[in-house]
């Protein structure tokens, strides 16, 4: 499978005529960054040289614009962008004492600062400062990195581009770097760019669109020469697995990750990923296989992100089951560990940090795909986007020649670079609920939605489920945009319906991994006097209330027994779980079966380190679609008001005069589902402002 057709040169001159010249930058970052066979998720940078006017003197100096340290080219603003003195800057290499001194160079780059600008310079600031050139691309194209992880990539590199490209070996990107790419664009003057040996590609040029057509020239001419030359033999060899069919994958895929996950959460809880995609199939399905994913990848960029190696599981898929590759399990993540640690052993310096997290962050199973977890989804999706690039490179290279990835020691002086290390530490503190997945039941309707949005806000990422799709549908468009696309899913499900129940949990496990945290709070109301009360409402009540929420606890039971973590389960009973209500038999029967329901599970599943307790909100008449219909109306005679006034006459009858929102069912929701609550089990919270008849006793 060579690379897909050459990119298009999609510059606009009409477009440009229109922008300014750090506009311009902008506009070409984002044709660059906004497609991923040129640049990775957050990776390379673009470099302009512009003439600003100084805010002092308002002489016009000369001053680098250069993505700062974080953020993404495709999404990248104009305060993305380190601006610097290009002077001040041009001063550094008399300040340089050489490259094991090369550090602290980057504390220098905020001294060369324009205009107080707050944005950090990156690490790869001399790259593009020290380059003569006025504009210069850094860019991580799979097809060219094919090249510079050949074991011949310099012989390659003079075949494809002659001396239009050069090539620089693999050196660490900081000031040496910079330095070396300065000669060599002085000594090569026909030159418009570099390989970099496993890392990427160098281009320049004097105008942006020059620079922005230069670097994609050369990455068409990879991808031809790739695709010429793709008869070659060698590459992946051909499959020697029978292919599984999308819905077995999935459903291997539901049952392993968990169990992985419950394997690898000790160091703190991981969010899942999975991927079945063409590329992936193709790779672990092919002879080259184990060899080539225990070489590991090759582009920094790639490893911080998926470790130098992934976990290659064994699995036969036309001979075993899932058992098999679960027993396996253990011992692989054991051994995956030990390895990383006498990694960590050979290669740690004297001012190394501390060993980080050993387990693997890639899992690929032959006939399956690829499962990623790491802190959140976003980081299990990127993670496996990049093992996708490195699926690609790792293709191509060992299609024309000997893929070689970097040296041990040079990747790990990368992943354990100070420079590095620093970076992490400046990380945000993970929130409360950072890494823990949440499945909400009834989740399109108030208290579900409100509970959604306070998980979120502790970090958790969230499925939320609902019987009608389209309010679904809206409300989780609305998480999605306040919380990020990784944030949350939808998928749809009837509580009464048990075949539902088992493909929702399995769904939930293939989105994210597992479950933590489920929140049984799909309902409705009904009211009606005991002649009055059919046989049907009696049962729709009991099969949602009640058989319902056995069916969701089962299945969510079962698979927090296969992480083996523990879990919290919360069920939204009402007030009415614990205090009759006339002409409401059958709602208040079917609340009070769920609570009891929670008592017993409180009682069964707490050595699995599973808590159950239960939320009894009262008169929550905001936001809850229950009370948009009949029961409003019934509630309102009975209590002989009208519907608009009922919030009114609930708030006079709590006993602290206030009204309940769905924020406050949420609330407690939060507390429950938390380390907070670690030690409460069987519990019941009521949030109804207070109501004497239904104090616990
Ligand atoms: P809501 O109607 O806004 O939300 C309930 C959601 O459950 C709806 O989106 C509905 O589509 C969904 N649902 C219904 N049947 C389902 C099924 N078979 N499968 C899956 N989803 C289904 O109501 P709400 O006020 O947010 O209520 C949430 C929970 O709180 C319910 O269990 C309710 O009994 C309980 N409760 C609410 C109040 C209140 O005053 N709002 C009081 C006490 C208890």
């Amino acid at each position: 499978m060579p690379f897909g057709a050459a990119l298009d040169n999609r510059w606009d001159d009409a477009r440009a005529a229109t922008l300014g010249p750090a506009e311009l930058l902008v506009y070409r970052s984002h044709l660059l960054g906004g497609d991923r066979q040129i640049t990775n998720f957050g990776g390379g940078n673009t470099s302009a040289k512009l003439v600003e006017q100084e805010p002092l003197s308002g002489a016009r100096v000369n001053v680098l614009w250069v993505k700062g340290s974080g953020g993404d080219l495709a999404e990248i603003t104009l305060d993305g962008f380190a601006t610097l003195y290009m002077d001040k800057l041009l001063e550094l290499p008399r300040l340089y004492r050489g490259a094991a001194d090369e550090d602290a160079m980057v504390g220098y780059y905020a001294h060369c600062a324009f205009n107080l600008n707050p944005r950090a310079a990156s690490i790869d600031t001399p790259l593009h400062a020290l380059v003569s050139y006025a504009h210069v691309d850094h860019m991580h194209p799979d097809a060219v990195i094919a090249i510079a992880a050949s074991s011949d990539g310099r012989a390659l590199t003079s075949q494809i581009y002659g001396n239009e490209i050069g090539w620089l070996p693999w050196i660490r990107p900081g000031f040496e770097l910079g330095l070396q790419l300065q000669q060599f664009a002085r000594e090569n003057p026909a030159a418009r760019g570099v390989i970099l040996e496993s890392h990427g590609l160098f281009t320049w040029g004097n105008t942006s669109k020059q620079c922005y057509s230069t670097t994609i020239e050369v990455i068409n001419r990879a991808i031809r020469w790739l695709s010429a030359h793709s008869n070659k033999g060698g590459g992946l060899a051909p499959e020697i697995i029978a292919l599984l069919s999308p819905a077995r994958r999935k459903h291997i895929a539901a049952v392993v990750m968990p169990r992985i996950r419950g394997l690898i959460s000790a160091t703190g809880y991981k969010v899942g990923h999975f991927d079945d995609g063409p590329a992936v199939l193709e790779f672990v399905g092919s002879r080259a296989f184990s060899h080539l994913a225990a070489l590991g990848t090759a582009c920094p960029d790639h490893f911080l992100r998926t470790k130098i190696r992934p976990l290659a599981l064994p699995f036969d898929a036309s001979a075993e089951d899932e058992q098999a590759l679960i027993a396996r399990l253990p011992a692989a993540i054991d051994a995956y560990r030990r390895d990383y640690a006498a990694y960590y052993e050979r290669c740690r310096r004297d001012a190394s940090p501390p060993m980080r997290d050993p387990d693997a962050v890639i899992y690929l199973v032959p006939g399956v795909g690829m499962f990623s977890f790491a802190g959140d989804k976003t980081a299990a999706r990127i993670a496996s986007e990049f093992y996708i690039n490195a699926i690609h490179i790792m293709r191509e290279s060992s299609r024309v020649s000997t893929y070689r990835p970097l040296e041990e020691q040079a990747a790990f002086d990368i992943e354990y670079w100070l420079l590095e290390e620093a970076k992490l530490k400046r990380m945000p503190a993970r929130k409360a609920l950072a890494g823990r997945i949440a499945l909400i039941t009834g989740g399109a309707g108030g208290i579900g939605l409100a509970s959604a949005r306070r998980l979120l806000d502790d970090g958790a990422c969230v499925v939320l489920t609902d019987i009608d799709q389209s309010p679904l549908d809206e409300a989780v468009d609305q998480l999605q945009a306040q919380y990020g696309k990784d944030s949350s899913v939808g998928l749809w499900s009837d509580v009464t319906d048990e075949a539902a129940i088992g493909a929702l949990f399995r769904d939930a496990a293939c989105h994210f991994g597992g479950i933590d945290i489920c929140v049984s709070n799909a309902g409705i109301a009904s009211a009606a006097a005991i002649e009055e009360t059919s046989l049907a409402i009696w049962r729709h009540n009991m099969d949602i209330l009640s058989t319902g929420y056995f069916l969701v606890s089962r299945e969510c039971v079962r698979l927090m027994n296969a992480q083996d973590i523990g879990g919290s389960i919360v069920f939204i009973g009402s007030k009415n779980a614990l205090v009759a209500s006339p002409g409401a038999a059958a709602y208040c029967t079917a609340k009070a079966s769920e609570l009891h329901l929670a008592r017993c599970l409180a009682l069964e599943c707490a050595p699995a380190g599973i808590r159950v307790n239960v939320v009894n909100p009262d008169a929550v008449l905001r936001g809850s679609r229950i009370w948009q219909g009949e029961w409003a109306e019934q509630r309102a005679r009975q209590n002989h008001t009208t519907p608009d006034k009922l919030e009114e006459v609930y708030r006079n009858r709590s006993l602290l005069k206030r009204s309940v929102y769905p924020e406050d069912i949420a609330e407690a929701v939060a507390f429950l589902a938390s380390d907070r609550a670690a030690k409460s089990t069987g519990n019941i919270i009521n949030v109804d402002a207070g109501n004497a008849a239904a104090f616990t006793r």
